[in-house]
Order: C-alpha cells, then structure tokens, then sequence
C-alpha cells in the first residue's frame, strides 16, 4: 500500500500528457509564454474568478506575497507554531521577524484568540496555514487584521478547491479571502506538478500585476530591461505549466474521492476511544490533503504507527518538531512547554493513506487494522 499513488493517478491521463509536452517543445516557448499565462487564466477561473499569479514554488509564492507588502526589516508577522516550516522561512529570509503563535486544539489552526495577544506595534501580516486541507478560522482572522491593520495571508499549499463561507453566506475559494494566498504544486500536493512550482492568488488585480513583477526580477509586462522592483528570478516552469493544465480539469473529481475517503474513515474510526478525529472548521469545506488523527500520547501515536506498519499500511506523522524547537528558528528565544498545543500536535498526529485512486479494499482494510488495534 502506498501513501499517494501518483503513477496510478496519472495512467489515464498519459496521451494527454504527452500531448502537452510536445506541445510546449513544437513552441519552443520555454520560459513563460502563452502556455503558462493559460494555466494561470484557468486556475483563477476554476478559484472563482481570482488573479492566478504562477511562480517557481509555493515557499517563493509565500515569500514574494510578503514582499508585495512593502514591509520593513524587523516588521513581525505571526505564523503558526505547527506547520510546514516553509511559512516561518519566507517570513525570516526576507529580515522580518516570524512572531510564533500556537494554534487551536480543535482544528489545529492558527489561534485567533493566541494571535490577538501576540499582536505588538511592529505586527502587519498574519499569516493563516489551511493546514491538512481545511481553512483557518478565516472570519476571526480577518476581523483581526481589520482591528489593528494587518494584512491576511493565506497558505493554502494544502486546501487549494476548498471554499470558505463568508460572513454574508457568499461561498468562495480558499486562497482568495485574505490579501494574498499562495500555493504550492509539490508533486504530492492535491494539485502536483512533475517537479516544483507554486502560485500566488488574490482578487486585486493591481496586486497581481505587482505579484508578476516581483517574480521577473521586477520587470512589467511589455517592459524588457526596465526593473521597477528588486524582484526574484520565480517562474513556474512551461512544461510543468503545460501538465498542471492537463491535471486541473481532474482536481475536482480528485478531491470528491479524497472527500469520499474521509466519510468512510470517519466511519470506521468514529466510535473507537482510543483515538480522535480532529473538529472540522465551521464555515471551511475540507479538501483531505492529509486524514489525520490524534492519539492521548506519543507512546500510543508510535505503537499505532509500528501496528501499522507491522500490517502493511504506511502512516505518517505532519509534523514532528513544532518551529520554536526547530535548529534554525532557536535564535527566537523560545523554550520547551511554550507553544503547549504545538507540542501536543507534534507528539500525537498521524496521518493515514489518502489519495484519489486509493482502492476502496484498501481504505476498508485500513479502517479494520486501526480498529483491530483501537480494540485491542
Ligand atoms: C508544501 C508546503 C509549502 C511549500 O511549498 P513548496 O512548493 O514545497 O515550496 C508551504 N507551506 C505549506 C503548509 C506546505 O504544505
């Protein structure tokens, strides 16, 4: 059994595939061109009608998002204390100080209620991460920014096709609620490239044109040799641009199965003690980047993570160092015990197999092993 089958996935697709590379090498188009402006056209389409700005990979999509913001160094913008490191880098690479926040112990998102209290003179940004694939608590984070003038942005690496309902009941797509929200086509991501490439979102059109700018070393559109802006060399790549348009057409019929995954784990796993299915977020659909659950304590996660494995199915855990305990991010000052839910997080989760073409057999004999063991 396999984690993500993305051979599999991909099978059916590969005379298109193929067709799409021949396509961008008959053009000879490699670096940008019409190819990768048609993707970005297409992704806004399908987040209903947001700017789609390409880049080379969602951590230079986080970064240059920042640097849309016109911040100063030693400006603080608070990023979560669970996630990817990623956030936390784009933030500390560009001389702005990640000001760490723990997160929900329901949802496992940003805090609204920790990030208020974290909010100093320097905050402009607060970074959300749509962790797993559901939305931070948008509606709180939003009112917040607005209270004492931040920006909102948003990391929807792992939730791209999820929607978020607005306070008004209008619905839209994750990524296109706060200034800017990024993404990323890791290839294990709900929407993956063959190699790297990521993307920035936002409903401002002006924002995006400077978006594009900061990506090309600053350049406009139509302008060659006129650099407006010290930018970044940040391009999505036209042969992965060319097979993102030949995957995005699938991506929603590739969430309703990750979508139908979920409910039957939900089901097997639903009445059994001896593990938790975190809280779904009001207001957020879930995309099922990762299923994941929590056990009481590290030693049940790694028993249940070795009774698996013993059993043929592959787990992971999301993540297993909170940042403020990471090497690099020491010089921050924190301790053990600080961020207490982070911790807890790290110690606890594990993530099951989800993908799109996951068999139904195997998603049943996945619910059993975890029942066996739950009982046991
Ligand atoms: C994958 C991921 C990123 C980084 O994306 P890359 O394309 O690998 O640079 C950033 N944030 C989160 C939450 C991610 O899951």
């Amino acid at each position: 059994m396999r984690l993500l089958d993305l051979p599999a996935q991909h099978a059916p697709l590969q005379a298109e595939f193929d067709a799409s590379l021949q396509r961008v090498m008959q053009a000879g188009d490699f670096i940008q061109g019409a190819e990768v402006q048609r993707f970005a056209d297409e992704l806004g389409a399908f987040l209903g009608g947001a700017h789609a700005v390409p880049c080379a990979n969602g951590t230079d999509a986080l970064q240059l998002a920042l640097m849309s913001l016109n911040l100063q160094p030693g400006d603080e913008v608070l990023v979560p204390a669970f996630t990817y490191v990623a956030t936390a880098e784009a933030v500390a690479v560009l001389g702005l100080k990640p000001v760490l926040v723990d997160v929900r112990p329901d949802t496992f998102t940003l805090d609204p209620v920790a990030a208020a209290t974290a909010i100093t003179l320097r905050t402009r940004a607060i970074m959300a991460v749509h962790l797993y694939g559901q939305c931070a608590d948008l509606t709180a984070l939003q009112q917040l920014c607005r209270q004492h003038g931040l920006a909102l942005i948003e990391d929807n690496a792992q939730a791209i096709g999820a929607t978020w309902q607005l306070p008004d009941g209008g619905h839209v797509a994750a990524g296109t609620v706060g200034e800017v929200g990024t993404t990323s086509f890791f290839p294990s991501k709900n929407l993956g490239a063959m190699g790297d490439g990521g993307a920035m979102l936002t409903r401002d059109a002006s924002r995006a044109a400077q978006l594009h700018e900061l990506a090309n070393h600053g350049q406009r559109r139509g302008q060659k040799y006129v650099h407006h802006r010290i930018g970044l060399n940040s391009r999505l790549d036209t042969l992965q641009a060319a097979l993102l348009r030949t995957k995005l057409p699938h991506l929603g019929s590739w969430t309703a199965a990750r979508q139908h995954i979920a409910a039957q784990y939900d089901a097997a796993l639903g009445g059994l003690t001896r593990l938790h299915i975190p809280a779904r977020q009001p207001g957020s659909t879930h995309v099922f980047h990762q299923y994941t659950i929590t056990l009481a304590n590290q030693t049940e996660r790694d028993a249940l993570q070795q009774y698996l494995q013993q059993h043929g199915v592959p787990s992971v855990v999301y993540y297993p160092t909170p940042l403020h305990l990471q090497p690099a991010y020491q010089y921050l000052g924190h301790r053990p015990g600080e961020f207490a839910v982070a911790e807890h997080l790290c110690a606890t989760v594990l993530s099951l197999p989800i993908h799109p073409v996951m068999p139904p057999e195997q998603v049943r004999y996945v619910g059993e092993v975890v029942q066996t063991w739950a009982r046991g």
